[in-house]
């Protein structure tokens, strides 16, 4: 994965001191080769490399105390800049019509319901309108969604095949029901065809939409660069969506995306819920991509099942990095209530790693078990844990001394890395204010 990749960069540069420029070279070659291979276009590989160059090389850098630190704020604000710079908000000006476009299978209509749920959580009335005449399933899998989110939704009549006279028949539809925002799922192909795009032009044409999503699949790498491309071009699109970002999808889609449409990524899709979707943030992929963790979600999510506080206390703890065993195990139980594990332990500093490795529901109660076999004094203060206590550990939690010594490690390692981030943070908040 692209993020490990630039993580063992990052790790070489900001061990170093001093840094020269044969170090910078050096790095920048391992980043190049990263992007290429998590799927980036070589041309905007190329740019993106050449431009973290030319800062890095500056004076001010490579004199600083710090330098490996501000090479790693450089690369992380031209991914920043790369993915889009600020986060984009979806133009809805009356009569906010969206056109959601894309190939079969990218999760078109999936997407539309989503949205339109995101939206009405927003204080929106959206309405979906179901315009995929080619799949006969379409219409009713769009009901079906549309029910569950509680969203007005318009049927065409089945067998029905022209998609004009469907969009007619939708904007009366409109016009009578309650609604401020509507969402019209379109139909895709396997491939690109004249056809396809001769029938969403023709929508086009009637809507005037306001927005016009593509929604891109980002497990397909650069197919859905060179497909977003060619809709750009016969549609002019407003924005994209991309989807299952929650697989194995390699970084490299969703920044050649942004470079090659000069469209921004409005939403992200990162999983199959339906509530699995986001506002997309460009600088927190760009902190995902880096490995720092995605603190800001994570922090937000934990909000959604704890209260304020706690996630105030909590995101203090991770800023200061000083928390200790008593918390990684709050931590622990939070993600247990938050829900399946994978999805909030990307964003955890450290845990991009670790991911789907070894953490489990079982291993989770062994975690509480040993933690809480641990006297008070132990868990705030980890390093006093000699080989005679850890044994103790182990035996008043049912478990072996490998166990115990594993979860040491593991809390160490992640106490590393926020501190790491803790300085990160700081050091961009003072380069923000000028300093
Ligand atoms: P369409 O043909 O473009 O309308 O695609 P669908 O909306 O029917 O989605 C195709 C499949 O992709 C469905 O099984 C969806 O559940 C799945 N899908 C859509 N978005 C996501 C996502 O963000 N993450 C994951 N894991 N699956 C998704
Ligand atoms: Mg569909």
């Amino acid at each position: 994965r692209l993020s490990d990749k630039l993580q063992d960069v990052f790790k070489d540069l900001r061990g170093h001191g001093r840094i020269s420029e044969k170090n910078i070279t050096d790095a920048l070659r391992d980043v190049r080769m990263a992007l290429l291979d998590a799927d980036v276009h070589f041309q905007v590989a190329k740019d993106f490399i050449a431009r973290v160059k030319d800062k890095a090389m500056g004076e001010e850098v490579l004199r600083s105390v710090t330098p490996g630190q501000q090479i790693v704020k450089i690369f992380h604000d031209e991914l920043t800049t790369l993915l889009g710079g600020d986060a984009a908000p979806l133009n809805l000006t009356k009569p906010a019509r969206i056109l959601v476009v894309g190939l079969n299978g990218a999760g078109k209509t999936t997407s539309s319901a989503k949205l339109a749920r995101l939206l009405k959580s927003q204080g929106r009335a959206p309405q979906l309108i179901a315009c995929d005449l080619h799949r006969p399933a379409a219409i009713a899998q769009l009901a079906t969604l549309a029910e569950q989110v509680g969203v007005p939704v318009y049927q065409p009549q089945a067998g029905e095949t022209d998609v004009l006279k469907v969009g007619r028949e939708a904007v009366a539809w409109c016009d009578q029901t309650p609604g401020d925002v509507q969402i019209y799922d379109t139909a895709g192909r396997q491939d690109l065809d004249e056809p396809l795009i001769e029938e969403l032009r023709r929508l086009k044409e009637f809507l005037q939409p306001q927005e016009i999503l593509i929604v891109c699949d980002a497990a397909t790498g650069q197919q859905a660069v060179n497909v977003a491309e060619k809709f750009h071009a016969a549609l002019g699109l407003t924005g994209i969506i991309l989807t299952k970002l929650d697989g194995d999808a390699r970084g490299g889609a969703a920044l050649s995306l942004r470079e090659v449409t000069k469209q921004p990524i409005k939403f992200a899709g990162v999983g199959e819920k339906i509530e699995q979707f986001e506002q997309f943030y460009p600088d927190r992929l760009a902190g995902r991509i880096l490995g720092m963790g995605d603190v800001v979600s994570l922090v937000e999510k934990a909000a959604e099942v704890i209260n304020e506080d706690d996630a105030r206390r909590m995101e203090e703890k991770l800023r200061k990095a000083s928390f200790d065993l008593e918390d990684f195990l709050q931590q622990f139980r939070m993600l247990k209530r938050m829900g399946p594990l994978q999805n909030v332990l990307g964003m955890l500093p450290g845990m991009a790693n670790l991911k789907g490795s070894s953490i489990d529901e079982g291993q989770l109660k062994r975690v509480e078990a040993i933690i809480l076999s641990m006297t008070p004094q132990e868990r705030t203060r980890p390093d006093i844990l000699n080989a005679r206590r850890r044994q103790r550990v182990a035996r008043g939690s049912g478990t072996t001394v490998t166990e115990v010594n594993n979860l040491i490690l593991r809390f160490t390692q992640m106490r590393k890395m926020m501190k790491n981030m803790g300085q990160m943070k700081k050091l961009m908040a003072q380069a923000r204010k000028g300093g």
